[in-house]
């Protein structure tokens, strides 16, 4: 039987969560790591977000998107990665303080936070050189590792860095399967 691709995905806040629900809808096996610190907290009522007019806080938005991510299969696990590193079989390892996890697929979607970018040597650009830099695919300059929404300079919208997520997640799902890829329900 062939192997499941796996994903690590690094933030679970309105990039991360899009991004793994369309890997895992793709059948992809995907583990998010959140400390909990996503922007959207601060949010005490977001408006500009396509469909959801009359207003919701932004927490109330992550838990409704948690939960829709967790019924797809997605584990998401409270912690912080404290680094990455990719190993000898190419594929990356996220470092928490109790354990490792390996995945073929880093996804970083960590909004400010760029250590660990760093820490993988990929170069920081845009404004005030804070934001990774990908290529249109949202694939760094490492092979296999992505970056999707705010960290990546995208502009500071929830929906935009939702669907950044999305974005990314397909272009993962193609560059897997080596064909053009639609999420579409019947
Ligand atoms: C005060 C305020 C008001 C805002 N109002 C609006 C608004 O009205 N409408 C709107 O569209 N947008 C608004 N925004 C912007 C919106 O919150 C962001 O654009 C959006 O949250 C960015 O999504 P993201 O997934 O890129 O980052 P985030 O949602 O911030 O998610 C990043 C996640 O990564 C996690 N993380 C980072 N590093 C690690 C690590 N090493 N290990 C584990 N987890 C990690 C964080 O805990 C966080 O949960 C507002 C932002 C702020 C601050």
């Amino acid at each position: 039987m062939e192997e499941r691709p796996d994903a690590i995905v690094v933030g679970g806040g309105a990039a991360g969560l899009s991004c793994a629900l369309f890997l895992a809808r793709a059948g992809f096996a995907v583990t998010i790591f959140d400390d909990g610190r996503s922007s959207l907290h601060r949010v005490s009522c977001i408006r500009n977000y396509l469909g959801l007019g009359e207003g919701v806080s932004g927490s109330e938005l992550l838990a409704r998107a948690r939960r829709q991510v967790e019924r797809c299969g997605v584990s998401i696990l409270h912690d912080d990665v404290i680094a990455v590193r990719l190993a000898r079989d190419g594929r990356f390892v996220a470092v928490t303080r109790q354990a490792e996890f390996a995945s073929r697929y880093l996804v970083l979607a960590s909004n400010k936070r760029t250590d660990l970018a760093s820490a993988l040597g990929l170069a920081l650009g845009g404004h005030g050189g804070r934001f990774v830099a990908t290529n249109p695919h949202g694939e760094t300059g490492l092979p296999r590792c992505y970056a999707a929404g705010r960290i990546t300079g995208a502009p500071s919208q929830a929906i935009v860095s939702a669907g950044d997520g999305a974005r990314v997640a397909i272009a993962i799902i193609q560059a897997e399967r080596g064909e053009y890829y639609v999420d579409h329900d019947t």
